[in-house]
């Protein structure tokens, strides 16, 4: 059988894509690597976050407003059709503020993005609550800590299980899903593209490169950019504990099953997604700095992952100018934008529309 779409990379970005493309009755091909390659979607912290999304190019903001409207209705509807529950909740979240000078800067820059788009000054809610404030939000919360920004955009989800249902779903849905096929070449055809894999050859009218960091060595194949480097971020994991009803944060959040996710780290590391002790005990002392009930909780793990980073760290939606119908998906936020990947943006993938309507985010800004 021939597909319409062949999809390289399964991740969450390729698996959003997939999802909204079969169930608008394309025939899809995914082709994923092993477990030896780089797979960001598998190492994060499982946010659906809107704040500080787009600082420097509203268009992004918007797009994450959007996408965070749309989640609900995408949770409930890929719950329904695999079973799974994404234990996704959207009762807003905060971003901490650890001290005046941190709480200045992220007020000015907020106000400064409502104030550069007529759609965010209407949309974009948030506010900036102190401490005393924040203690309705988050119980328990630190003496030590300064504030912290609200919004009700924000919410979460367990990532692993946003993944599992994407393909449950997409199976359910016809998809033909080829693991451990590590894409070695990609070519135009007359007819479209092939893809060459140790096991065997795979063609298609169209083609999507969702490879995460992959797509630096696949998209100029087809003429693309893949614009992309690693960024590092540590998590780490205390035991199980109570449930507290606290909103989750970027630094901590708890998940259904009670253990806390303590993260948000940025490093430059290279491809070593190595934890590290240096940095496990940073966070270690910055959770206890939030929850200091924390205090005696015991880590049962930590891991390193490697973020998919742009170059100004905004989605990088790509339509090949010199072979049509190839395409590339990178973005740094693919849990949080995983509603509208499988909707608009799929949507747009299919009318080849993915330059005119998402102009703003093709590889052409790089070289302004
Ligand atoms: C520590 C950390 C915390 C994060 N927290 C959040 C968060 O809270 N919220 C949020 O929205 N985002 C978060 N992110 C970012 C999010 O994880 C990524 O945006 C997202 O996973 C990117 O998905 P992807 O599908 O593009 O890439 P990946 O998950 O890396 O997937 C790429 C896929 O391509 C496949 N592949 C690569 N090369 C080939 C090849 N040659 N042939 C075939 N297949 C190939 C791989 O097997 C892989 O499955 C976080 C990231 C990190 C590292």
């Amino acid at each position: 059988m021939r597909s319409d779409f062949l999809i390289i990379g399964g991740g969450v970005v390729g698996m959003a894509v997939v999802y909204g493309l079969l169930r608008a009755g394309q025939k899809v091909t995914l082709l994923d690597a092993g477990d030896d390659v780089l797979r960001a979607s598998r190492g994060n912290a499982g946010l659906t976050w809107v704040q500080g999304k787009g600082l420097g190019m509203p268009r992004y903001t918007e797009l994450s407003l959007a996408a965070s409207n749309a989640w609900p209705a995408f949770a409930d509807e890929l719950s329904e059709r695999s079973g799974i529950d994404l234990e996704y909740h959207r009762q807003g979240g905060i971003d901490i503020c650890f001290d005046a000078a941190e709480a200045a800067a992220r007020i000015s820059s907020y106000n400064e993005l409502q104030a550069s788009s007529p759609y965010l000054s209407r949309h974009f809610r948030w506010e900036y609550l102190d401490r005393q404030a924040l203690l309705s939000h988050l119980p328990g919360l630190g003496e030590n800590i300064h504030g912290g920004t609200w919004s009700p955009h924000d919410g979460h989800c367990n990532p692993l299980l946003l993944l599992r249902a994407l393909l449950t779903g997409s199976r359910q849905l016809g998809l033909s899903y080829y693991p451990g096929c590590a894409v070695e070449h990609l070519s135009p055809t007359k007819a479209g593209f092939t893809a060459t894999t140790p096991l065997g050859n795979f063609s298609a009218e169209r083609i999507v490169v969702a490879a995460g960091l992959g797509a630096k060595a696949l998209s100029p194949l087809l003429g693309m950019s893949g614009e992309v480097f690693p960024l590092r971020g540590q998590i780490l994991v205390t035991e199980k504990m109570p449930l507290v009803p606290q909103l989750p944060t970027p630094q901590i959040r708890q998940t259904n099953s009670g253990s806390y996710l303590i993260g948000d780290t940025q490093e430059h590391a290279g491809l070593n997604r190595d934890a590290t002790t240096d940095i496990m005990a940073l966070l270690a002392a910055r959770g206890v700095r939030i929850y200091p009930h924390l205090k005696n909780a015991k880590i049962v793990r930590a891991w390193g992952a490697l973020r998919v980073m742009t170059p100004d760290g905004f989605p990088l939606y790509e339509s090949s100018t010199t072979y049509p119908g190839a395409y590339n998906l990178n973005c740094h936020s693919g849990i949080s934008l995983a509603a509208f990947h499988s909707n608009e943006l799929a949507q747009a993938l299919l009318r080849d529309q993915l330059n005119c309507e998402f102009s703003e985010f093709s590889s052409t800004r790089f070289s302004k």
